[in-house]
């Protein structure tokens, strides 16, 4: 069979790839975009799973002219954040005025990122079902075998295709990572107060737990515990009081649930993030622990960075592939997932220790940032993705 040819083959349709290739098809780059599913419009599979979108990300997103589209279908803004362990009268408080902002984010359905993202996805760009059987790098190309048996050339191949990525093993990528003792349940459900544009966030002994407003006065529940098992077993009636007890009942009664979603949780960090006509980007590049609901804003810097390096080079006839081009951003967003990683893994590591002297010292903490205003705005601010010189 016959190769095609490309500038840039992006593997992994899923949010991330698909922000790069809507970046790199409007900059003029000749881009292919695969996937191994084939997407529906009532693609319901990830109903329950949301997002926090930093406004770093919805920025982003504005650029690739996805974002109106977003709000017109469903997002929902939240202002405020309150995060506590075991007294909610203690809880750090966060702002959005804080760093003069409208909002701190909002939580957007996975489908509906998904579909927004595709719709901007041009026809000729997208090829679905494409999976990749092999990857060969040679001087000038990478070439890529799909299932149908048909070849693909590129200058460059950037690796989009989540978590366990087949093709950063064929591009012979090593991961660090292990599995956290905790997984996370999902589901949306209805409280007897209104939410109030607030997400609100509990550390218990057994792991975080967080609420997240949604626009139809709902929220979403992510709970990291490592009581999965017995949460999953009980009946909704059960589950809504044990939920409504494990936030205090900070929203009052727990009225309703949808079905409960499992996720294995881990940590996972790639060695390298690029290569001789290759990158990687998204949880192929890294996983983090959802506590700090960063993992997709993560992605969407790589989506960002690398939207900016390739269509520089683009402009300035340079080899996309090539380890000059590809360098800074190897080394800047390795870097961004590094400090992110250990953001992560360190506050799921010291609310793990149950010691009264830990406890103490997490509530003087929270105690600390609540009233040190310049320190709560920088951590807003990084959590929005912004800069200082942003707010
Ligand atoms: C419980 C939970 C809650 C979370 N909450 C948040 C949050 O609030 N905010 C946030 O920012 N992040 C959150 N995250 C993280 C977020 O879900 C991920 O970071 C994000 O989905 C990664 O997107 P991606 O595009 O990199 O990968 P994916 O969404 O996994 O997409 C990968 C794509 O690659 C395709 N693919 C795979 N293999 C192949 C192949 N061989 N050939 C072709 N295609 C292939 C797949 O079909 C898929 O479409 C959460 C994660 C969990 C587990």
């Amino acid at each position: 069979m016959r190769a095609s040819y490309c500038e840039v083959a992006i593997v992994g349709a899923g949010p991330v790839g698909c922000a790069i290739a809507v970046g790199l098809h409007r900059a003029g780059v000749q881009v292919q975009l695969l996937d191994r599913r084939r997407f529906t419009p009532d693609d319901a599979d990830y109903d329950t799973r949301v997002y926090a979108v930093s406004p770093a990300s919805a920025r982003l997103l504005d650029a690739l002219g996805v974002w109106p589209s977003i709000v017109a279908a469903r997002a929902s803004p939240y202002t405020h954040m309150q995060v506590w362990e075991h007294d909610p009268t203690q809880a750090l408080h966060f702002d959005a005025a804080d760093v003069r902002l409208p909002v701190l984010g909002h939580i957007v359905e996975h489908r509906v990122l998904q579909q927004a993202l595709l719709a901007r996805v041009p026809a000729e760009v997208l090829r679905v079902p494409a999976a990749i059987r092999a990857c060969r790098i040679d001087e000038d190309a990478a070439v890529l075998t799909l299932d149908d048996g048909s070849r693909l050339q590129a200058r460059l191949v950037v690796a989009a295709d989540g978590p366990q990525s087949p093709l950063r093993a064929m591009l012979g990528v090593d991961v660090v990572g292990a599995d956290y003792a905790q997984t996370a349940l999902v589901c949306h459900v209805r409280t007897q107060q209104p939410h109030r544009e607030t997400a609100y966030q509990r550390f218990l002994d057994t792991g975080p737990l967080a609420l997240l407003p949604l626009a139809d006065g709902g929220s979403s529940l992510v709970w990291s515990t490592t009581e999965a098992d017995a949460l999953l077993a009980m009946d909704d009636r059960a589950f809504c009081q044990q939920l409504a007890v494990a936030t205090q009942h900070a929203l009052g009664e727990v009225l309703e649930c949808t079905p409960r979603r499992p996720f294995a949780l881990r940590f996972q960090h790639a060695e390298r993030y690029a290569g001789p006509r290759f990158a990687l980007a998204g949880d192929a590049a890294h996983v983090v622990h959802p506590l700090a609901g960063q993992g997709l804003n993560l992605g969407f810097g790589d989506a960002a960075s690398l939207i900016e390096t390739l269509s520089r080079a683009h402009r300035a006839r340079r080899d996309p592939g090539s380890p000059r081009v590809l360098g800074p951003y190897r080394r800047a967003r390795a870097a961004a997932a590094r400090e992110m990683l250990l953001v992560t893994d360190g506050l799921y590591r010291a609310y793990r220790f149950q010691r009264p002297g830990w406890r103490w010292l997490r509530q003087r903490g929270l105690t600390l940032v609540n009233e040190l205003t310049p320190l709560r705005r920088a951590l807003v601010q990084r959590a929005c993705g912004l800069s200082s010189s942003d707010a």
